[in-house]
This record gives structure tokens, C-alpha cells and sequence, in this order.
């Protein structure tokens, strides 16, 4: 989820008119959009690239590539030019290998 998502969700929840006592539905809103929150705020938080390597880059013939393993999706991640970003889940990623 990218930020702007998160941002226009907790405005909903900010201007949410809860009826009182609260419906289920407003319990259930209230309840999804803190959880999307939560969920963003996680993806923030740097997690460390599983089983770090060298990797040959083939495009760039006399470059070599870090690569690993994403820690929460196990998807394949670069550390050339993707970012510090899991492409596939959006995790911050940490590349040290100690
Ligand atoms: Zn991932």
C-alpha cells in the first residue's frame, strides 16, 4: 500500500461520522482502516535481505549485482537499481549482510 493510500484512508477515518452506539459497519471501517494503517507503517520498517549474494548482471556485463531473497514475500530483490523496496510487496529492505 503506498503512502497516499494510507493518508486518504485515515482522512476517512477522521471524518467518519460514527453513529452512536456504532453500527457494525462503522466498527468494521474503523477497525480495516486502522489495520491498513498498520500495515503500511510495517512495510516501513527495514527487514534484512535473506541470503545475500553476487550476481552477474548480464545486461551490464562488468557490473556484479547484490541480490537476494525478500524477507517477507521470498521474492528475488536487487540491490542495483530497485531501491530499497521489495518490487513485489513493498517492504523496506536492509542490505547488510553481518
Ligand atoms: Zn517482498
Amino acid at each position: 500500500m503506498k503512502p497516499e493510500e494510507v493518508i486518504r484512508a485515515l482522512e476517512v477515518l477522521r471524518d467518519i461520522d460514527i453513529n452512536y452506539p456504532p453500527t457494525q459497519q462503522d466498527e468494521a471501517d474503523v477497525e480495516g482502516t486502522i489495520e491498513l494503517a498498520i500495515q503500511a507503517l510495517e512495510k516501513q520498517i527495514e527487514k534484512k535481505v535473506k541470503n545475500i549474494r553476487f550476481s552477474r548482471d548480464y545486461e551490464l556485463a562488468e557490473h556484479n549485482i547484490m541480490e537476494g531473497e525478500c524477507p517477507d514475500c521470498g521474492e528475488t530483490v536487487t540491490g542495483s537499481y530497485l531501491g530499497n523496496y521489495c518490487g513485489s510487496c513493498g517492504v523496506a529492505l536492509n542490505w547488510e549482510w553481518k
